[in-house]
């Protein structure tokens, strides 16, 4: 990996107290199991939004985001094989970053190793969204980049929407393509080649609107195409819609200033795998 900075600790903006260890809830006080809560709401009520912008099908797609904790980062995902009516946050399940389940009565999704990989690499990474959403998946049938041909592009991803190699499921793999993919560069999303796209966020939300903008840039670029091949925007041009976008644009200012990744220095268990590679592979997004 490339750029790398060490802006941003995982053990900032915590709530921890004495005594809480948080992949034990025996331990966790009041203040962080509110925290715990709060994710759960927001992850079940963020995974409405696939089927409402008609992103997936059945239960091919799932939302994540991460609760920080100086004793060790959580995600919290859905589970595996669950319909999206189903998704209430009770049903939620809170994960480690391993990918190991925390709290929660069933298996976790099994793209969950992929989340929790990608949390542990990229510590400014706050949401992860992945979907098999129509257009995006195309260009990944096809591993082809969609080229900047628009300034949506440019000022959300910042340049072409690039192409991840292609990895199976049920171990690091498929997260280690997203890091080495999205790793010091703009992009907020990655066509896992083969498969489809994977977003990243500063929270979950972020990372919803990147998978509903990767859709709408895929679907736009190739109706585009039909009719010829559509025109890419300059290089300083991209550059400059990019920066008044993020940094000025919506009041955003530094909040929305970009994802970067910080160094290799949360390693990641190896036995990622055991715990999310469940038996259930036929379900969720493969
Ligand atoms: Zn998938």
């Amino acid at each position: 990996m490339t750029d790398v900075t060490t802006a941003v600790s995982t053990t900032e903006s915590t709530t921890a107290t004495t005594g809480v260890v948080s992949t034990d809830p025996a331990t966790w006080d009041e203040a962080f199991r509110a925290e715990v809560t709060r994710v759960r709401e927001v992850v079940a009520r963020l995974h409405a939004e696939l089927p409402r912008w008609e992103l997936v099908v059945w239960t091919a797609g799932n939302v994540s985001q991460r609760i920080r904790h100086a004793s060790g980062d959580l995600l919290v995902i859905k589970p595996s094989g669950v319909t999206y009516d189903e998704l209430t946050p009770e049903a939620m399940v809170v994960c480690d970053l391993t990918g190991a389940l925390v709290e929660g009565d069933r298996s976790p999704s099994s793209d969950t190793a992929a989340h929790a990989y990608t949390y542990a690499h990229m510590p400014e990474v706050g949401g992860v969204v992945h979907t098999h959403s129509t257009y995006a998946t195309a260009w990944a049938a096809r591993a082809e980049p969609i080229p900047c041909v628009l300034t949506m592009m440019a000022d959300e991803f910042g340049g072409d929407i690039p192409v991840g190699p292609f990895a199976l499921i049920g171990d690091d793999s498929i997260g280690q393509g997203i890091v080495a993919t999205l790793g010091g560069g703009r992009s907020r999303a990655v066509l896992m080649r083969n498969h489809g796209p994977f977003t990243i966020g500063r929270d979950a939300k972020d990372a919803v609107k990147a998978a509903v903008m990767v859709e709408e840039v895929a679907r736009t670029v190739h109706i585009s195409r039909q009719l010829g091949e559509p025109t890419r925007i300059p290089a300083e041009q991209v550059d400059s819609l990019y920066e008044r976008y993020q940094y000025v644009y919506g009041q955003g200012g530094a909040v929305r200033a970009p994802l970067t990744v910080v160094a290799d220095d949360v390693t990641p268990s190896s036995s990622t795998s055991s715990s999310t590679s469940s038996t259930d592979t036929t379900e969720d997004a493969r």
